[in-house]
Parts: structure tokens; sequence; C-alpha cells
């Protein structure tokens, strides 16, 4: 650019009147902010969430300590122990999940035979001091517990990431 161009523009403010023009054009434009958490976008089907470890309608918990899950983690975040019980069932004695771990891939849940862990749609949750982001067998039990609705509706309809 040559220096009468410069010059040109530097005395009439056209790099000012250009930068005017597009705030004036965005000042009538519709307004996309959110209002977060008073308004919230839509969720994908998709997405994936807190975890949630489901029972049976009787009360059963689903998970038959298999390890797939486990196992497949790319992050290494789940940890299980498992014992034998009297009627020679298998069951988790642990099973824990390091949110500070997980990457949200989704693996444990498609690795899963008996549809016990999963990702809910719930994204709103934080933790305030150590330990609060470690999901342990009791508190993902709870989670599955409140939100079995939601998540056997969703299975209902065959959610595209299953
Ligand atoms: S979502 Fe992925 S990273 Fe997180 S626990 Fe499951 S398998 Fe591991
Ligand atoms: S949650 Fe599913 S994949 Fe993981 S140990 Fe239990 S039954 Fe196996």
């Amino acid at each position: 650019m040559n220096v009468i161009t410069r010059v040109f523009k530097s005395l009439f403010l056209l790099e000012l009147l250009r930068g005017l023009r597009l705030t004036g054009r965005y000042l009538f434009a519709r307004k996309i902010t959110v209002q977060y958490p008073e308004e919230k976008t839509p969720l994908s089907p998709r997405f994936r969430g807190l975890h949630a470890l489901r029972r049976y309608p009787n009360g059963e918990e689903r998970c038959i300590a298999c390890k797939l899950c486990e196992v497949v983690c790319p992050a290494l975040a789940i940890t299980i122990e498992s014992e034998e019980r009297e009627d020679g069932t298998r069951r988790t004695t642990r099973y824990d999940i390091d949110l500070t771990k997980c990457i949200f891939c989704g693996f444990c849940e498609e690795s899963c035979p008996v549809d016990s862990i999963v990702e809910t749609h719930v994204f709103e949750y934080h933790g305030e001091k150590r330990g609060d982001l470690l999901m342990t067998k009791d508190r993902l039990l709870a989670v599955g517990d409140k939100y079995e609705k939601e998540i056997a509706a969703a299975r209902a309809q065959d959610a595209p990431y299953r």
C-alpha cells in the first residue's frame, strides 16, 4: 500500500468507519447471547454427560462386574473391584470413575453388555474439594436412580450413539 493511500485512509478515518459499520450491523441483528443459566440451548441427543449406574426394575444392579468398561477406558478413569456373591453371581464391591481423568468418549457405555454404565445428559455438576469429582459406586447408582426415567426413555428411542 503506497503512502498516499495510507494518508488518505488515515485522514478520512476510513478504518474507523468500517469498524463502526460492522458494529452498527450487529447492533440491530438478532441477539444470540444466551442468558445461562436462566436460558439453555438445546442438547444434542448424542451429548455425553455425567455417568450413572443403572438398576433393573426390581432394584437389582445391572452391572455384572465383567470389567469391559474398565479395560476399554482410554483414560484409565474406571476402577473396579468385585467378588462373587453367595448365589454365585458376581457384583462389584468398588466402582469408581475419576471424572478428572474421563474424556467423555462414551466407550464404557458402548462396551457394557447389560446397559449398566451410561452417560446422562447432566452437565451441571462441579467439585469444590478434593474427591468431589470421584464418582463412587454409591454416587453413580444414586445418579442412575434419579434419572432412570430419562435414561430408559432415551434407550427406548434408540438414541443415535447406542
Ligand atoms: S467416557 Fe471414556 S474416558 Fe470416561 S470413563 Fe467412559 S470410557 Fe473412560
Ligand atoms: S458397567 Fe457394564 S461393562 Fe462395566 S463392569 Fe459393569 S457390566 Fe461390565
